[in-house]
């Protein structure tokens, strides 16, 4: 490209709320076959909330929600906040904790006094033997409606199940259709559950769903489909985005998201909605037909 039609490029990026980072993305751009979206805070809000509270073994509501609240309140997940704001605006005082601690990709652990709170998804209770069997069909229902489902435990046995849900952004539907219009392909990759990450992929006419994948597992994700299809743009928001950002052709960062994720991508998107994408791709294959 010649350095004036990468100027005149990020000069109207830039009235788009588009910040090129890396001048050499906006040329590979118009190449990508692939685009992968990250699902929470990407494709949705990213600001879920509580939507169910079921209490299990002889816990009650109000209880399951003051153990899960007073652990979370240690973590800065967007579930975690879900489930903190629930619990002050039921105004439910928090108990003190000790031994915090994240269990990347599955949730967090801690104790309240001499018991062991986990708090988290299925994976999470199985890694302690601690058996959901009896709460599969509860678990499927909410999943099937595009919820996430937590899971509390005390001690060794579950207090309870707590659904969280996230809306999508008012244009994922129609960025997510126009770019398929423009003939690339999509998938949606998360750390999520596979039945919720397929309910919100059947929302926005997204078939290609990588889910329950560890945050470093979506890097290799990236590679793979690298090898298999060519160039690959991803778009993310969160820490665990930061590496698959960094190994896609073009990484995109949702301008609302974490620093370390704008920092890892080759394009930021100011505005945080997903029509920044189509506008990307479109003034890549407008400016770089003009110059042949
Ligand atoms: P993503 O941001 O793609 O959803 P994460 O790796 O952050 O992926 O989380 C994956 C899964 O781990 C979540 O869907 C949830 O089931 C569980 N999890 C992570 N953090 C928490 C938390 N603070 N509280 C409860 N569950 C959590
Ligand atoms: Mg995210």
């Amino acid at each position: 490209a010649t350095p004036t039609a990468l100027m005149v490029g990020s000069g109207i990026g830039a009235e788009n709320g588009i910040l090129i980072r890396r001048g050499e993305a906006i040329q590979t751009l118009k190449e990508i076959k692939v685009i992968v979206f990250d699902k929470t805070g990407t494709i949705t809000k990213g600001k879920p909330e509580v939507t169910d509270l079921i209490p299990a073994n002889n816990f009650d509501k109000e209880e399951v929600l003051k153990i899960a609240a007073s652990v979370e309140k240690g973590s800065e997940h967007p579930l975690a906040t879900a489930i903190t704001r629930r619990a002050r605006e039921n105004n439910i005082p928090l108990d003190d904790i000790s031994e915090f601690e994240v269990v990347t990709g599955k949730g967090v652990k801690a104790s309240i006094g001499d018991k062991r709170i986990l708090i988290g998804n299925p994976r999470l209770l199985d890694d302690y033997g601690i058996k959901t069997d009896g709460l599969l069909d509860i678990i499927n229902r909410l999943e099937d409606e595009a919820k996430t489902v937590i899971l509390v435990a005390v001690k060794n046995e579950v207090a309870g199940i707590i659904a969280v849900s996230d809306t999508l952004k008012e244009d994922s539907v129609k960025a997510i259709g126009e770019l398929k219009e423009m003939g690339l392909q999509t998938a949606i990759i998360t750390g999520d559950n596979q039945k919720t990450a397929l309910a919100i992929a059947k929302k926005v006419g997204i078939t290609h769903v990588l889910a329950e994948v560890l945050p470093d597992g979506k890097l290799e994700e990236i590679k793979k489909l690298q090898e298999k299809f060519g160039n690959v743009a991803m778009v993310g928001d969160g820490i665990n985005d930061a590496p698959a950002l960094t190994q896609a052709d073009v990484g995109i960062a949702i301008g609302t998201g974490t620093d370390i994720a704008i920092e890892s991508s080759d394009i930021t998107l100011v505005r945080g909605d997903l029509s920044g994408v189509v506008t990307a791709i479109k003034l890549s294959r407008a400016t770089f037909s003009k110059i042949k």
